[in-house]
């Protein structure tokens, strides 16, 4: 029998400033909702003050034993740092709560075999905590437009998907994604593939070879799109359902 898989979300998507100066951390609720109309039971994830070693590491265990998946949302860009890099000028904003706690927090999930979800920045991320490098910036790289002026609900570029690959066995060969991103991955990490590109070549999805594990990244945002789009509805269920336990009845 199975048991209804608790998913739990690497927040936050942002961290702002109110007009009474209190900080707020917030992830998109259209993470969370699609995980809910998918059949999960989703958990917020805060990360703790960064610096603090030990204390990452004792929320990260807690994590890990409450979730049976975890999802990665989008955000903004992420600290060069982290693969040895200088900030480029063309970097983004960087939010240094995130970062540390999140990357870390991939690292243990992965090792601990549990499924895993990157959306856009959480691609990203997910290449990165394995070893894979990210470009800062892909303005000078890419030939078609990744920062739609369009809607986030719009489709606007293609995708061509490796053939058998996981992604291709849920969304199938090709499709059109929506796209905000000046980031990507450009590296993969070891027993990786790109399971997705577009016309220009920049990767648009990863995911795990190693045989029965679901760690998947894509690069557009099908929180999005899903009550409108039958493919970003079918990523969402295939991952709620890689994060089933199974209990021996
Ligand atoms: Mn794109």
């Amino acid at each position: 029998m199975s048991t209804q898989p608790v998913i739990g979300i690497a927040y936050s998507d942002f961290a702002k400033r109110d007009n009474e100066m209190r900080i707020r951390t917030y992830v998109s609720r259209k993470y969370y909702h699609a995980l809910q109309e998918s059949g999960a039971f989703v958990i917020l994830l805060p990360a703790p003050l960064p610096g603090n070693k030990r204390a990452a590491d004792a929320h990260i265990k807690k994590y890990l034993s409450l979730c049976s998946g975890l999802l990665l949302a989008g955000g903004g860009d992420i600290n060069p740092r982290f693969q040895n890099e200088d900030p480029s000028p063309f970097l983004g904003a960087t939010n240094p709560f995130r970062d540390e706690f999140e990357l870390e927090l991939t690292k243990q999930a992965y090792k601990a075999s549990m499924p895993i979800f990157g959306i856009c920045r959480g691609c990203q991320l997910l290449a990165m905590a394995l070893g894979g490098k990210i470009y800062q910036d892909i303005t000078q790289t890419a030939k078609i437009q990744h920062t739609q002026q369009t809607p986030r609900w719009g489709l606007t570029h293609k995708i061509t998907v490796k053939p058998s690959s996981l992604l291709a066995s849920v969304i199938g060969l090709e499709a059109y994604t929506n796209s905000f991103h000046h980031q990507a991955v450009k590296a993969l990490p070891k027993g990786f593939i790109a399971s997705a590109q577009t016309s220009d070549g920049i990767i648009e999805a990863i995911e795990d070879t190693n045989k029965g594990r679901f760690a998947l990244g894509v690069q557009w945002h099908p929180e999005e799109t899903f009550y409108t789009d039958e493919s970003s509805k079918a990523l969402f269920k295939a991952f709620v359902r890689a994060s089933e336990i199974t209990i021996e009845a």
